[in-house]
């Protein structure tokens, strides 16, 4: 399960950059999860995120 905390979110595009195929922004130009698919490329982007706005739950992905 992939989250993006739209409260810490700050449309920066580094997720939608290093994920493209999980990550896509919505109308208000913050991050949403188009593909609920826990791969490297998500750790990574989560990682990166500089708000630390992507949560992670592998146990229920
Ligand atoms: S990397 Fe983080 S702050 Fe930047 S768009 Fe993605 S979720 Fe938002």
């Amino acid at each position: 399960m992939i989250k993006v905390n739209k409260d810490k979110c700050i449309g920066c595009g580094a997720c939608t950059a290093t994920a493209p195929e999980v990550f896509d922004f919505d109308d208000d130009g913050l991050a949403k999860v188009i593909k609920n698919e826990v791969n490297d490329d998500v750790k990574m982007a989560a990682e990166s995120c500089p708000t630390e706005a992507i949560e992670i739950d592998e146990e229920n992905s």
